[in-house]
């Protein structure tokens, strides 16, 4: 009977003992996302390359250039320090336009590994992804017709407003014409020429977004209004499960703010 009852102990006691193994296998993951092996980082490396959704349609963050095809632009340099940090090697960076509305899918399906795209950083996007520092902060803006007489939301009353899909203009936009007492009606496009262009065949009489994205539109016909509001801060999104990419591109741009890179990449791209 005794020795049956040792040797019921003894099985408990390699349960156990499996148990506690198992238990800290399962918390490898958040530890190792400390290190640079974390699984996240070490499928980049295995890689050779960072996938990175950028813009494509915004001159001086990310545009393509429609005679070289090339796309350049702040947001290319920031991906290309991270791609230095984690792979050595600026140039390993494979970039794919995105859009608001695209930004987020292609996190989430893994087609890129980060988005660097006039991503505003808000308290509802933070529940689903990790965002950086800011590296530049923006506020909302609006373009009109030089011919249109609107000088600020107070003349809008029955105003067509354009904004882009999934972005953060309508709220905001929604909010300022709330408290100035107009009502507005909204138009969504998927992509910021074509907003442009419904402003200049007059199908909407306000272009809203933020006020650097604007400004790559702006020519002879148009102008931007003096007021800005709801502030925009950009940062850098991943995947939510990716802890050690975050962190690592939060040390990038922790760097590039302390060693004034990233002034100098804000002046070499003259955004003001
Ligand atoms: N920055 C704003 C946003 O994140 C404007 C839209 C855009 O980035 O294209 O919603």
């Amino acid at each position: 009977m005794k020795r049956i009852s040792v040797f019921l102990l003894c099985i408990v006691t390699v349960i156990g003992l499996l148990a506690a193994g198992c238990g800290s296998a399962d918390n490898k993951p958040a530890q190792s996302a400390q290190a640079d092996t974390a699984a996240d980082i070490k499928a980049i490396k295995d890689r050779g390359v960072l996938k990175v959704g950028v813009k494509v349609d915004v001159p001086k963050f990310g545009f393509k250039d429609p005679q070289t095809n090339k796309i350049d632009g702040l947001e290319i340099d920031i991906a290309r320090a991270v791609a230095k940090k984690i792979l050595g090697d600026p140039t390993k960076i494979d970039v794919q336009g995105v859009t608001a509305k695209t930004r987020g899918p292609l996190l989430d399906n893994g087609e890129v590994d980060l988005v660097i795209a006039t991503f505003t950083i808000t308290e509802e996007r933070k529940q689903s992804y990790n965002f950086s520092d800011p590296y530049f902060k923006d506020g909302v803006a609006m373009m009109v017709k030089k011919s249109s007489g609107i000088e600020a939301v107070k003349d809008m009353n029955g105003k067509k407003i354009g904004v882009a899909q999934s972005a953060t203009s309508r709220k905001a936009l929604q909010e300022e014409a709330d408290k100035a007492g107009v009502k507005v009606q909204f138009l969504e496009f998927g992509t910021y020429p074509e907003i442009k262009t419904a402003l200049d065949s007059g199908r909407i009489d306000v272009f809203s977004v933020d006020g650097s994205i604007l400004a790559g539109y702006l020519d002879d016909s148009t102008t931007i209004l003096k007021d800005r509001f709801a502030p925009q801060e950009y940062g850098v999104a991943s995947k939510k499960s990716n802890a050690a990419l975050a962190k690592a591109v939060n040390e990038v741009i922790a760097d590039m703010k302390k060693n004034g890179e990233l002034d100098k990449l804000v002046q070499k791209w003259g955004i003001k």
